[in-house]
């Protein structure tokens, strides 16, 4: 599943290698210190398969994402390489890295009433022998398959490094928690893919992959990105609502819905300082959950979840940039991942009444 000559951009690609190189220029090394502990940990709110529950995120610190590092520069709206090493990193800080959020959250899991899903990120592919180790991989099952409270796994990866080895040996370490590998498919349509995010990735090799992870009884994670860039608000509602409906039809277990933000040193980012790209409207993302879920029938049979980064902000999802205006967005999304009930996403004029939703209407076409 080769993801090399995918992408006949070229302009394209040339300007996110620009800058990516830029990124990699500005960053400091890290001492010992830092290497040992994560990017980030924490636990929040969740929805798991059939309940409301907590995380359990980590995000590692690698070497960085291969797609990214390589010749075509990685996809355009990511700007994940600043939490990465670029060189290679001793397996044992990563080994460190996992213990000490470990440690840190074990006695808060333990004690919750609520079931945990644990989530581990390493801005890259958690399968990428280049980023973590086989032996790494196995140590961390080994972690996760000691703790009963633990119910759900979920790592991620592109399709390039998806093996049914691999899938077999975290199914066998992880026995009998349930097990999602997720996929940043961005959308379904290949030319968006390919040529507005770059993502070097045909929709028949994320097929191939489904077909792995079934066999192998693990479940999938489909990541769908709204808003690429170069798409208006109505296209984007229009991909992503096409999208929800041919992965249903998959039976993709979990649709992981992300607004694109504004990341640093992205091609995206540099979109967006010249107002070529605004990030999307709570608005369209709740017309094409509202669309795609009209009844709450598909919620029977996938459940679709959303964590905006950097939501009611400039950068994020926003509408206006009141703050209650947001607030009431942010509350009702957070309801309705939790909830899985469409209801959630009403919004009339007893709750919401900003005049933004009329420049809203004027503009969908347009931005
Ligand atoms: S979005 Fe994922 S695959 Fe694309 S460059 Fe970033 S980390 Fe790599
Ligand atoms: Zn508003």
């Amino acid at each position: 599943m080769s993801t090399k000559k995918i992408n006949g951009n070229t302009l394209l690609v040339e300007k996110i290698k620009e800058f990516r190189i830029l990124s990699i220029n500005r960053k400091f090394k890290l001492d010992k210190i830092e290497l040992d502990k994560p990017v980030s940990f924490w636990i929040k709110e969740d929805r798991l398969l059939s309940k409301k529950g907590k995380e359990f995120a980590i995000i590692l610190r690698t070497k960085g994402c291969s797609w990214a590092l390589g010749d075509y520069g990685g996809c355009s709206m990511c700007g994940y390489i600043q939490d990465s090493t670029i060189e290679k990193i001793d397996q044992i800080h990563i080994i460190n890295q996992f213990n000490y959020a470990f440690e840190e959250k074990i006695n808060e899991i333990t004690s919750d009433e609520d079931d945990f899903i644990i989530k581990i990120y390493n801005s890259g592919s958690f399968f990428d022998d280049d980023e973590i180790s086989v032996d790494v991989r196995e140590h961390i099952f080994k972690k996760i398959a000691d703790v009963p409270k633990i119910k759900e796994v979920v790592i991620e990866s592109r399709v390039d490094y998806i093996t049914n080895e691999k899938l077999n040996t975290m199914k066998s370490i992880l026995k009998n928690k349930y097990i999602e590998v997720a996929i940043g498919l961005e959308t379904v349509n290949d030319y968006i893919r390919n040529n507005y995010i770059n993502k070097g990735l045909k929709f028949k090799d994320f097929l191939d992959a489904i077909h792995l992870c079934k066999k192998n009884e693990v479940g999938i994670r489909a990541y769908l990105l709204f808003k690429p860039p170069f798409i208006n608000e109505q296209t984007a509602i229009d991909d992503c609502a096409n999208s929800i409906q041919k992965l249903v039809e998959l039976k993709i277990n979990t649709i992981s819905i992300n607004p694109l933000n504004i990341q640093k040193n992205s091609l995206v980012e540099y979109l967006f300082y010249q107002n070529r790209y605004r990030p999307p409207w709570f608005y369209s993302l709740f017309k094409c959950f509202l669309k795609t879920c009209k009844n709450n029938d598909i919620l029977k049979s996938v459940r679709i979840i959303s964590s905006p980064s950097g939501a009611g902000t400039k950068r994020g999802i926003h509408n206006c940039l009141k703050r209650e205006c947001n607030e009431i967005m942010i509350t009702a999304l957070k309801e309705f991942v939790l909830t899985q009930n469409i209801n959630s996403l009403i919004i009339n004029d007893s709750n919401s009444s900003c005049d933004c939703l009329l420049k809203y209407q004027l503009q969908k076409n347009f931005i």
